[in-house]
Order: structure tokens, then sequence, then C-alpha cells
């Protein structure tokens, strides 16, 4: 197969997206941006035996890639609309091409995002994706405003996806039922898409949580000049990591990446909306603590012995 044919097969798919003037095909794309809108654009790569094991079946390496992405979207407090697709790949495996492909379209369908174009080539497994959404002018939701008085709160639950790679890589073990939701979190993530409304009406700060809590916590206050105070008897369990001993589900939520959840402040007269909000769409949201000073640093009551890293390339 040709990378032409590739293309056609596998990432050509029939666009009815009238804000696509020009779409794959041409030397780069076209859309329209509607006035009073800024465009948010975001690129996140994931590698085999990086970000994902090399055993990942195909469909979620291929709705992976595209969900991390929409997560950036909405810790922006923006709507994604668009994504090209960078793949390189060590061979023409149709097998793997066909479930890659319908993992990645069936996100794309379910939120309404168009495939617009792209770069095919050899090399080991690579999936770039970069991502286009837009943000009602002056809502955009920014990593360095939070305020002295905030509450920090976090949508579902944590260290799901990190035990679920403990699971894939045997380094742990669970009933099937709570093995599979857990490996389903790491392979399935779902970006909260569905609190971006309530976000950019409320929230003064938002970042995603795709290398730790406690790592994603540190960039918040160091950008916003503030400490955050998190109580560690606070971090929200699913009924899975309940099951694990709690130095361990501590580890697993305050260090472990993949959860893709969002971390955002909220002024602390705004604690009433909380409750309504999320029981309406079901997700569940918890105030884990406090923004108390302006000066930069992150503590963890009830886990001190926890450092303050999350994952970083270059440094393991
Ligand atoms: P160019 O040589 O101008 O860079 P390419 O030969 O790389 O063009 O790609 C041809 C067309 O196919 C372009 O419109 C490009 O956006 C699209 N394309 C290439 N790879 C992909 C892909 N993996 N997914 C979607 N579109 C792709
Ligand atoms: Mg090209």
């Amino acid at each position: 197969m040709s990378e032409f044919e590739i293309i056609k097969r596998y990432f050509h798919w029939e666009s009815r997206d009238p804000t696509v003037v020009v779409g794959n095909g041409d030397d780069g794309a076209l859309v329209q941006v509607p006035a009073g809108f800024e465009l948010a654009v975001a690129v996140d790569t994931s590698n085999s035996g990086v970000h994902f094991p090399s055993t990942t079946p195909a469909h979620a390496v291929g709705y992976k890639s595209l969900a991390v992405n929409i997560s950036d979207m909405a810790a922006m407090g923006a709507t994604a609309r668009w994504f090209t697709l960078s793949l390189s790949l060590p061979e023409v495996d149709e097998a793997w091409l066909r479930d890659f492909s319908s993992g990645l379209k069936s996100l794309a369908e379910s939120e309404h995002l168009s495939l617009i174009g792209g770069d095919t080539t050899r090399g080991p497994l690579s999936i770039s994706v970069q991502i286009l959404g837009l943000v009602p002018q002056g809502t955009r939701l920014l990593r360095l405003n939070a305020q002295v008085g905030d509450v920090v709160c976090v949508t579902g639950f944590l260290g799901d996806a990190a035990a679920g790679l403990a699971l894939v890589q045997e380094r742990l073990s669970l009933p099937e039922a709570e093995a599979q939701y857990c490996i389903k979190r790491l392979n399935y993530p779902s970006a909260r898409t569905v609190v971006v409304d309530f976000l950019i009406q409320h929230a003064h700060a938002c970042i995603d949580i795709s290398d730790g809590l406690l790592s994603e916590a540190w960039h918040l206050a160091r950008q916003s000049g503030v400490t955050i105070e998190l109580d560690a008897n606070s971090l929200p369990y699913s009924p899975a990591l309940k099951l694990l001993p709690l130095e361990q589900r501590q580890a697993f939520a305050l260090t472990g990446g993949d959860d893709y959840e969002l971390l955002f402040t909220l002024p602390a007269e705004k604690i009433g909306l909380l409750d309504q909000y999320f029981s309406q769409i079901h997700l569940p949201v918890t105030i884990l603590g406090l923004i108390k000073e302006a000066k930069p640093a992150v503590r963890v009551r009830g886990a001190e012995n926890f450092q303050t890293s999350g994952y970083d390339h270059f440094k393991y």
C-alpha cells in the first residue's frame, strides 16, 4: 500500500462540516473561525513504549491520541473542532490501521470533530495529533489565574489510569471487573468536555491532569504564583482503587499519570454551584484544598512524604 492509499482508505473521512473550507487533500487545510471567537491550538504526541505500552490495542491508541488533545482544549475552556494527524508507522499493517482509524473516528464523531489533514511517514510508531478549537472571546481559562482564597477542585476519580498501567505491566493485581475498569480508564480516557460551560462561567484557573496531580498542581501554583494546599484525605477514589492499601492508592492518585481529569480553582463564594451542576452531568467533583497565599508552592496535608514532581521525559 502506498502512502496515498493509506490516507485515502483510513484517514479521509466524508465530512459535512461547513466550517472546513479545504480539508484533507491540498497542501494545507482552511477552516472558518467565526467572529467573536479565538482559535485554541494544542499538540500532543504519543510514542509507543513511552506514552502507551507497545501491547496497547490499536483501537485504544487511536481513541486516546485524540482524547488527550480534547482534554487540553477542555482545560483551556475551548471546544475542540478540527484536528490534524501526523502518523509515523514502522510498517503497513492493515489490521492495525483499520482498528486505529476506527478508534480515532469513533471519538471524532461523538465529539463532532473534523480530521482536516496530516502527514504519514515511516519510522517507529508515533502518533501526533494537533487540535484546533474555539473559545468565545474573553472566556479563556488559563493556568495563571488562581487567586488566594479560591478552593481547588478536581473532576472524577484519581489514580485509576496509573493502576491500569500497573495492571497491564503486571505490577499489580485486582479482581477481574476492577482490573478491566482501571485498564479502560488508562486506554480510553474521558476528556471532560461536559464541564467546559461551567468552568468558563465560574472557574479562575484550570489544568488537565496528564502527568499526575502533584505535578499539575505545581504548574498551576508556579504559574499563578500561589500556594496550593491539598488534603490527601479528600482524594477521590473509585470503588476499584478503594480495594488497594491507602499508601498505594495515594501514590497512584498523587503521582500517577494519564487520568485526564480537570483540576480547577473556584472563588469560594461559588462552592454552592458545584453540586447542582455536577450532579446534573453525573460526574463526581471534589474540593481538594485551598489557595493559601501568594507564594508558589504545593503542600499536601496527610501525605507529606510525596514530592511535588510528576513525569518529566528528560529526568527519568
Ligand atoms: P504534502 O506533500 O503537501 O505535505 P502529503 O503528501 O504529506 O502532502 O499529504 C497529502 C494530503 O493528505 C494532505 O492534504 C495531508 O494533509 C493529507 N494527509 C497526509 N497524511 C494524513 C493523515 N495521516 N491523516 C489525514 N490526512 C493526511
Ligand atoms: Mg506532508
